[in-house]
């Protein structure tokens, strides 16, 4: 048994540096390379066991109607700023401008913002409810501005060999921050990789999850410098098409669990999947800017160039969909690394990108707490609940007898037969509410 422990452990720890990278002729992201796609061993996004994981808890969140309520996941951000000396602002040692600039693009894009480049009216694009800050504390909780900056004595790293040597330089407790490492890949083939994160818990009983969990350390994203934020003219070397900041939109997305779109095969025959319904399948990576609309694999279904997980130029690249929302909110709320990010307490004063709307009217917000077995009844903000009644399907009244205080009301769901119920709510303004609910 020991034998086959240590066996496990050591397939993981080759298997799960999760980077993906593009073609050769074709300097982009480097984890298809290192992470296999699909055919990636061990726990890691697109490995068959996360990918069963990952499934199973959509039908568990459908099954129980776990709804997710769009809030906004705020991710703080430190961006070590791996120098050779340079005065700050000059070469590799980025300005404190360049670094927020790069943040502004992601909340661009992430939130799909109208009148910035990261806007799109595609009916799949999805504002996906996901901003970054730069870190206003440090993991020993003192003030800090989000950026570290380290003169390294090196100009550069190699791809992969040099991983944990630039790590090593600096990086803060990956379960609270996003580590973004700014530096130069050497090789000018490989602009950034990210690691994909790993199945949360003992998943399966076939593939026992190795203590401890490998791979804390490099957790997070690697960026060359020349594509780090919005680049001046000038100043990209060879990577000019790729100036805008989307590699790290494109990273980030890897870093929450998103695959390429064309699922890292090369021909419609391999059925390549990202496993997201509303990105069309296609043969290979998008490169360049194409217009028009290329086919993909589906007949009369153009491919979708513009993902931000495709291999367009930043300068073509608009949208993540619905599906990869989906599956980023997911990975966000559940995987290890990942869902203690949202603990950090960040006060990063950061701002709804949201285009600006008029005020939404409050609303009455009806959750089911499954474990508890309680409904929870929220009044508008301006309002107080007047009353509850509960119905059974064949419409008839079941008292409930809410417990209520100021502008939260409990219901307790154990009295209630299994099954399904509607719930009609008439707050202080007269306003009625009906919706349904499962007593599981
Ligand atoms: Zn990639």
């Amino acid at each position: 048994m020991k034998k086959l422990y240590t066996r496990l452990f050591i397939l993981f720890l080759v298997a799960i540096p999760v980077w993906k990278s593009a073609a050769q002729t074709h300097p982009h992201c480097a984890n298809p390379d290192v992470y296999k796609g699909k055919n990636a061993a061990g726990y890691s996004a697109g490995s068959k066991v996360f990918e069963e994981w990952i499934s199973k808890v959509e039908q568990n969140e459908n099954a129980k109607a776990v709804q997710d309520n769009d809030e906004i996941y705020t991710i703080p951000v430190v961006v070590h700023v791996l120098h050779n000396g340079e005065a700050e602002g000059i070469g590799k040692n980025l300005s404190n401008a360049r670094v927020q600039s790069q943040i502004d693009i992601l909340n661009n894009d992430y939130s799909r913002a109208t009148g910035t480049p990261g806007f799109n009216s595609h009916p799949a694009g999805a504002d996906t409810r996901i901003r970054f800050c730069l870190a206003t504390k440090d993991p020993s909780g003192n003030p800090s501005n989000g950026i570290v900056r380290v003169n390294t004595n090196r100009d550069g790293f190699e791809f992969l060999s040099e991983n944990t040597l630039l790590k090593g330089f600096s990086f803060w407790d990956p379960a609270k921050y996003l580590n973004i490492w700014s530096c130069q890949i050497n090789g000018n083939l490989y602009i950034g990789y990210a690691q994909y994160p790993i199945i949360p818990t003992f998943w399966s009983d076939s593939l026992p999850m190795p203590q401890p969990i490998p791979d804390v350390q490099p957790d997070g994203v690697v960026i060359d410098y020349r594509v780090f934020g919005d680049v001046p003219p000038g100043e990209s070397g060879p990577f000019t098409s790729y100036n805008k900041g989307r590699t790290t939109t494109h990273e980030i997305g890897h870093y929450l669990g998103l695959l390429h779109i064309w699922g890292d095969g090369s021909a419609c025959a391999d059925n390549a999947t990202d496993y997201c319904e509303d990105t069309p399948p296609q043969a290979t990576y998008t490169s360049g800017c194409p217009t028009g609309t290329p086919a993909s694999c589906t007949p009369g279904v153009p491919k979708m160039k513009e993902n931000y997980l495709d291999y367009t130029n930043d300068a073509c690249m608009n949208i993540f969909t619905k599906e990869q929302k989906k599956r980023m909110r997911i990975v966000l709320r559940n995987c290890i690394r990942r869902n203690t990010l949202l603990q950090t307490p960040t006060s990063c004063g950061i701002a709804d990108t949201q285009p600006i709307q008029p005020e939404p009217e409050p609303k009455l917000v009806i959750r089911n707490d499954v474990e508890k077995q309680q409904l929870v009844l929220v009044a508008p903000s301006d309002q107080t609940i007047q009353k509850i009644q509960v119905f059974s399907m064949s419409g008839q009244e079941i008292p409930v007898f809410p417990e209520t205080e100021a502008v939260q009301s409990l219901i307790n769901l154990q009295r209630l037969a299994r099954g399904i119920y509607n719930i009609r709510v008439v707050t202080s303004k007269g306003q009625t509410y009906r919706e349904r609910f499962a007593r599981w």
